[in-house]
């Protein structure tokens, strides 16, 4: 039996990574001090595993930016555009390898980045690659050869981590029409086949070949070519090792596929998937090894021994342990780097978690554990694992019977508003009173350097708690003064008092807990700390009332209250593993609904649940889609229908793909949505069109993600086009996400014009309606 892990966090326990590249990017520091970082990194985290006993130890698992674009560059298929960039003497590989992350403005050009798109479904992002009808690959980067070397030196004969040819392909987006990706294949196979050839040359003996996608629901075409291209490798390389890895999902009915594919070794994923474990052992061909992802790559808690090495004994039991590989499900890039790094995280939490360190510590202590070891030391790990497990399923720390009692009693009622849309409509308009194109913002308004240094200094104790109080009361009071002053309609509090629109609401439910450095690459050098859901959730108390209410306050017109949904707080947090999800969502979504009628009893009218991650929650594989958004669905309706039928709901969502959940967006039955819309020039609006989507809604006019300040006029344009398609009442007219992250300067200019757009529009439509009446 020999362990082995599929890949390792790269940012460096303490985001080194981050730093060093943010500097170089910034002119700070040489390519040779970044290059000497990423080196270092490489060779800690080689140590880290030969310390432990990882058998199989991965390469080219680092990246400076991305795995798929490493693979971009490796392969030679660099967009046209960065030709200028690429041909400048001073500019390096990795130069051109940040212009295509990054875009690159300078030396008189401004090209723009390459797409950045999710990792299935997690929080990663990655770059996906462009392809073009006159497609050509060629071997441009070494990357992968010299990692392998760089390990080599190291003492270690490392598994090169290589995107898989297909998975490649159906990750990238074909950027003009008349071609399908899939058909450049047998163009890209030659440069898989350079790459391997070298590989061989210096002395590789496994390749692992990442093909996620083989765990997808796959087009006839795209198993044909799975057949064709490993078939071709596997003639040219008749001694190479082969180990193809699938994850985030089961085999199912690609099985037999993977199983006629010419490796040596498959590995699948456990934790997502368990149920596969008994057709893939009753089908695997002679001689192939399985690699059994048990450990949670995807999440932070603690391996159940026990449970494993009884999946991991089936396997045994059928294939002999030299057939068996023990591993984490998925790359390790997904979680922490290090538990022990933790100092401040209460010691009952800790002891449930595992980090990517300690997860390596796992994978090797089941194997000596199936291999019946004596080893007191490794008895005794088993002894403290099990104690660690049963002490999660008991203690007071996670279990609240009164809130379980509670999620057992939810009834229909409790998902239903008292009274249909439009009935609702009819008490709110009389109740609101707000004009046609009533103007609103979406939450969020500039997290100037001041706002994040009150609350630095206010984190450290510098500032007290009145003083930090104080301050975010006067900017909020600025805020809604400045809105009254150039007319918005319905106002909002600013956010101040906001990190992040997750943690905000995590560090004040119950069952929540933060790290202080269990930072997970999000893309590039950023990364983020999930909050963990450890135990059943519920609201101690009131979180965003005063704010609302002290907002509302200062003002005759209706102040917008502001909450994150319960799915969005589900997707953006590392979610418990000993409950379904959909549980720990309505312990959520209760919570929530708490705070919706305590904002409600303050005087709270409007009351917007934010629920921008709802679309990426859906499942991997469509079979799984609507179970999903069943309960995803209810979750924010439980969250939203405590209210009277003269509050109105609106919640927020930031994406650009409706078409497909377009009814289940209806099903939430918020009275008013907004969503982004701008940057496809109101098309996306067609799908609400189509389907006669029922209640208000607020395309975005302008995008907030660039400073760029768009003229009224434009915005009169995209309004007069949205009202081709959803009628005039039903319109609200607001930017497409909250402004955090703008400039207060941009932000003024845009709203002015944006609420004069919506002005003039209304004029228009008033004298258009005069028209036709006369
Ligand atoms: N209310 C949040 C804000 O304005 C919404 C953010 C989001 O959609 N991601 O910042
Ligand atoms: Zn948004």
């Amino acid at each position: 039996m020999q362990t082995h892990i599929l890949g390792y966090p790269r940012i460096g326990s303490n985001r080194e990574l981050k730093k060093a590249c943010e500097q170089y990017w910034s002119g700070k520091t040489s390519l040779q001090e970044l290059l000497e970082t990423g080196r270092n990194i490489c060779q800690q985290n080689w140590e880290t595993q030969q310390e432990v006993g990882i058998d199989l130890i991965p390469c080219n698992d680092f990246s400076y930016y991305d795995q798929v674009l490493d693979m971009t560059l490796t392969v030679g298929a660099i967009p046209k555009r960065y030709n200028e960039v690429a041909l400048k003497a001073s500019n390096s590989e990795l130069d051109l390898y940040f212009a295509m992350a990054r875009g690159y403005q300078k030396d008189d050009l401004d090209i723009t980045a390459m797409e950045m798109t999710k990792w299935f479904d997690t929080n990663y992002h990655y770059i996906v690659p462009e392809f073009y009808k006159d497609q050509e690959f060629k071997l441009f980067s070494n990357k992968i050869v010299n990692e392998f070397v760089g390990a080599k030196q190291a003492g270690i004969n490392a598994k090169p981590v290589i995107i898989g040819l297909i998975s490649y392909l159906l990750l990238g987006k074909e950027k003009e029409e008349g071609f399908d990706k899939l058909d450049l294949a047998s163009k890209l196979l030659p440069v898989y086949i350079e790459i391997l050839q070298e590989l061989q040359t210096q002395g590789a003996e496994w390749i692992q070949f990442d093909e996620p996608f083989l765990a997808l629901d796959l087009s006839e075409k795209a198993k044909e070519t799975y057949q064709v291209i490993y078939n071709e490798i596997r003639k040219k390389f008749p001694k190479l090792k082969f180990i193809v890895t699938t994850y985030f999902e089961g085999l199912k009915d690609n099985l037999s596929l993977a199983n006629t594919l010419p490796i040596n070794a498959l590995h699948i994923d456990l934790v997502r998937c368990e149920e596969q474990l008994d057709d893939v052992l009753n089908t695997l061909p002679e001689n192939r090894i399985l690699s059994l992802g048990v450990v949670d790559g995807r999440n932070i808690w603690k391996n159940d021994f026990e449970k494993s090495l009884q999946l991991i004994q089936k396997a045994t039991d059928v294939l002999g342990s030299n057939r068996v590989f023990v591993a984490p499900s998925c790359s390790l890039l997904h979680t922490p780097c290090d538990l022990e790094l933790e100092t401040t995280l209460d010691n009952q939490i800790k002891q449930w978690l595992a980090f990517a360190k300690q997860k390596l510590t796992e994978v090797s202590l089941l194997k000596k554990l199936s291999e019946d070891t004596t080893d007191k030391v490794i008895l005794n790990a088993f002894e403290e694992n099990k104690k660690a497990i049963a002490n999660r399923k008991s203690s007071t720390l996670i279990h609240h019977n009164d809130v379980k009692l509670r999620v057992d009693s939810i009834n229909e009622t409790d998902s239903r508003r008292k009274n249909s849309f439009s009935i609702r409509k009819e008490v709110q308009n009389r109740v609101l009173n707000l004009p046609l194109f009533p103007t609103t913002t979406i939450g969020s308004f500039p997290q100037t350097k001041e706002v994040r240094s009150w609350r630095a200094q206010f984190k450290k104790g510098i500032l007290s708690s009145e003083d930090y109080k104080y301050l975010l009361k006067e900017e909020t009071q600025k805020t809604i003064q400045w809105q009254e002053k150039i007319g918005l309609d319905v106002l909002v509090h600013g956010e101040y008092e906001r990190n992040d629109m997750v943690e905000y609401f995590g560090e004040q439910l119950a069952g929540v807990t933060f790290t202080k450095k269990g930072w997970v690459q999000s893309y590039g050098s950023r990364c983020v700390k999930p909050p963990i859901i450890y135990g059943d959730v519920y609201r101690p108390h009131p979180m965003t009332v005063f704010w609302s209410q002290y907002a509302q306050s200062l003002t005759n017109k209706w102040v917008k209250g502001m909450l994150t949904g319960p799915v969005t707080i589900l997707q953006w947090s590392f979610v418990r593993d000993d409950q379904p999800r959909n549980i720990t969502c309505q312990q959520i979504a209760l919570a929530i609904r708490d705070e919706v009628r305590d904002l409600e009893n303050a005087g709270i009218r409007i009351i917007q649940i934010d629920e921008p991650a709802i679309r990426e929650g859906l499942p991997l594989r469509k079979s799984g889609w609507n179970d999903y958004l069943k309960w995803a669905v209810e979750a924010f309706k439980i969250s939203s229908c405590g209210v009277d039928d003269a509050t109105q709901i609106h919640t927020h969502m930031c994406y650009s793909e409706f078409n497909d959940i377009v009814q289940n967006i209806a099903d939430m039955d918020a009275d008013v949505i907004t969503i982004e819309c701008s940057r496809s020039q109101m098309e996306l609006l067609n799908a609400f069109a189509d389907f006669k989507y029922p209640n208000e809604i607020g395309p975005g006019v302008y995008d907030i993600h660039s400073p760029r300040v768009p003229s009224k006029e434009e915005m009169v344009k995209l309004l007069q086009k949205a009202q081709k398609v959803i009628p005039a009442n039903q319109l609200w007219v607001n930017p497409d996400c909250g402004l955090k992250t703008r400039h207060w300067e941009e932000t003024e200019k845009a709203l002015i014009a944006m609420v004069s757009a919506a002005k003039e529009a209304s004029t228009k439509h008033a004298s258009k309606t005069l028209e036709t009446i006369n």
